[in-house]
């Protein structure tokens, strides 16, 4: 974490605002899903005193992995970040769509999100599909900022342990640093989710960035957002920003089949084997700096469970593209809820 970086998000490990004792909304998690839906709540439904609490203490610049933690609770740290809205499934064309034009609105009001527009190149079907990569660090950056400006209280540091309920109907919420009362509560801890609430049942998906040591040219900045079919998953090969420096980096997906979440395993041999250097043999000599990675939800649409009244747990494999979508649909579902 940088200096300007704790400075401009105002959050450091020594931020220790009191918990608030009550309040309306507790989201737990500022992921991609908890910053969002704190954004859109104060935003739309200004009134509700919404309470955001969340264990790291700021987001690294993006790629960096430099206060990672080893057992991965903030898979958008990791994410490529990518954006792309055709799709045959409407759904999933409304939720990424939508998150397209929130983030370009952004970037026209000259919102930094370090954002790469480029195509989609499906190989071997010969579809272009338009896509935007940004920095998901960034965007989860300005979310949180924005809801802060807006009068959600901001509490970074604060590890979740437990949601119990509360004697007037509400429910508790049980951190590392006290208790805090909230009549809903929002549970958006990505792959930790399912800890707090049983009930959400996600399956678990392990997936791996890495970021390679080739030159990027001025010629390859404009590299398509490649998907390689591999086996039974696929691979996707795009440039992106990381660390300030331009850099191709290869996601996979679906591919390594391993139940291992306790640390960082380099598949890379095994994703050439795979296929992708025969279909891309330049990567072929790549060697890998730094291998990103995350456990995610295989569901890559939005699932919510609500075990009680007011207690939700939401999940989504791809929730950086659908943020702007989840955030406000989660946001309008808390708002209507407040009895
Ligand atoms: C390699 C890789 C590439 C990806 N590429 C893309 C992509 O191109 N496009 C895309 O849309 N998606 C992509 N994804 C998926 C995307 O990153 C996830 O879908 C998204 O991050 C999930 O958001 P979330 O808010 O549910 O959870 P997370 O991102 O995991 O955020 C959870 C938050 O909760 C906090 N937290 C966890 N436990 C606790 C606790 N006990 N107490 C308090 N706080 C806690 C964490 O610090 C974090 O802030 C990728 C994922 C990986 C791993």
């Amino acid at each position: 974490m940088t200096t300007d970086h704790a400075q401009r998000t105002g959050n450091s490990p020594t931020d220790r605002t009191p918990l608030p004792g009550d309040v309306d909304v507790a989201i737990c998690g500022a992921g991609p899903i908890g910053a969002a839906t704190a954004h859109f709540l104060a935003r739309r439904h200004p009134g509700l005193r919404v309470a955001l609490l969340t264990d790291h203490a700021a987001a690294p610049p993006d790629g960096s992995t430099a206060d990672a933690d080893p057992e991965h609770h903030a898979t958008y740290r990791y994410s490529g970040g990518s954006i792309r809205w055709a799709w045959d499934d409407a759904v999933k064309r409304e939720m990424t769509n939508e998150t397209a034009g929130f983030v370009r609105a952004l970037l026209s009001d000259g919102v930094e999100l370090d954002a790469l527009e480029n195509t989609y190149h499906l190989l071997h079907t010969g579809e272009l599909i338009p896509a935007l990569n940004l920095s998901a660090a960034r965007l989860v950056d300005h979310l949180v900022d924005t809801a802060r400006a807006d009068g959600v209280a901001w509490h970074p540091g604060t590890t979740v342990t437990g949601v119990r309920p509360g004697d007037d109907g509400g429910h508790v919420v049980e951190t590392s640093r006290g208790d805090v009362r909230a009549r809903q509560v929002l549970v958006a801890l990505g792959a930790r989710t399912p800890q707090l609430v049983p009930a959400h049942d996600t399956e678990a998906e392990k997936r791996q960035l890495f970021v390679l040591d080739l030159p990027v040219t001025d010629a390859r900045e404009r590299l398509p957002h490649t998907i390689v079919p591999v086996g039974k998953g696929f691979a996707y090969v795009l440039v992106k920003r990381t660390d300030g420096g331009v850099r191709v980096v290869v996601g996979q997906e679906d591919i390594v089949e391993d139940d291992d979440t306790g640390g960082p395993v380099d598949y890379w041999e095994e994703l050439l084997d795979s296929g992708v250097g025969d279909v891309l043999p330049w990567l072929r000599d790549a060697g890998v700096e730094r291998i990103l990675w995350g456990v995610d939800s295989a569901h890559k649409k939005l699932a919510v469970t609500e075990p009680t009244p007011g207690l939700l747990a939401a999940n989504c494999g791809s929730a950086v593209r659908s943020s702007a979508w989840i955030g406000r649909t989660l946001a309008a579902r808390l708002a209507a809820g407040r009895g």
